[in-house]
């Protein structure tokens, strides 16, 4: 099994046999692992030592998961934190997501399916962390925020429209390929909006204008002929 990089991670339940069992699988993954038996500690002990993932269980002596979830929450948006639970009912999941569990295991549950769980939501962070980092980027000398629909130039922000946006995105991601005509149409004004190939034209040129320090001497969005665009970031 690959190592799964040293992440940490912290149970807080008070039942030592699941403890025990989920310390032994989750280390022999690799993972390093801190615990606690009580709700406060384990509140405390996440925010000292920043584990990666926090396992919570909904019982515990010293006051119920859904409140040392919040606070979990509170401390750090980001943790994913799996709620364990005796209880079954939709009610209770719901109650657990919507304290700010990224995901339930109700007991009984295999260690393997917890593990599979906690891959799981490594992934979604990892993803959502890369979506992240891919709503900025710079062309050129420009820099662009996706996100804000905004381009930064020479200290100048200036606005982007939803084409824009989606136009730029989809080269960038392509960087230094060409993109043909028909699959940014494709992917970007879909078959219902019935647009043509000087739509897209007419957004480069729009862009060039945003983007390039001479429009009419474009060295980012490239025109390839008779083919469609690339981006030299
Ligand atoms: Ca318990």
């Amino acid at each position: 099994m690959a190592s799964p990089t040293n992440k940490r991670i912290l149970i807080i339940e008070d039942e030592p046999d699941i403890v025990r069992g989920l310390k032994d699988a989750l280390e022999f993954e690799g993972y390093r692992v801190l615990s606690s038996g009580k709700g406060a500690e384990g509140v405390q002990l996440a925010r000292s030592d920043a584990p990666d993932c926090i396992v919570l269980d909904l019982m515990l002596p010293d006051g119920n998961g859904y409140d040392f979830c919040q606070q979990l929450r509170h401390q750090n948006a980001l943790v994913p934190i799996l709620m364990l639970t005796a209880r079954s009912q939709e009610s209770d999941k719901i109650r657990g997501l919507e304290s700010g569990a990224d995901d339930y295991v109700t007991k009984p549950f295999s260690v393997g399916e917890l593990l599979a769980r906690i891959r799981a939501l490594f992934r979604r962070m990892s993803r959502l962390s890369e979506e992240a980092a891919s709503e900025r980027f710079r062309v050129g000398k420009v820099e662009v925020d996706a996100k804000t629909h905004t381009l930064l130039r020479r200290g100048q922000s200036l606005s982007l429209s939803f084409y824009e946006v989606e136009l730029l995105k989809l080269l960038h991601e392509r960087a230094n390929q060409p993109v043909s005509r028909d699959e940014i149409l494709d992917k970007i004004w879909g078959v219902d909006c019935n647009p043509t190939n000087r739509t897209v034209d007419n957004f480069i040129v729009k862009l060039r204008k945003k983007v390039e320090e001479r429009p009419d001497k474009p060295k980012h969005i490239l025109t390839v002929y008779g083919f469609g665009y690339k981006l030299v970031p």
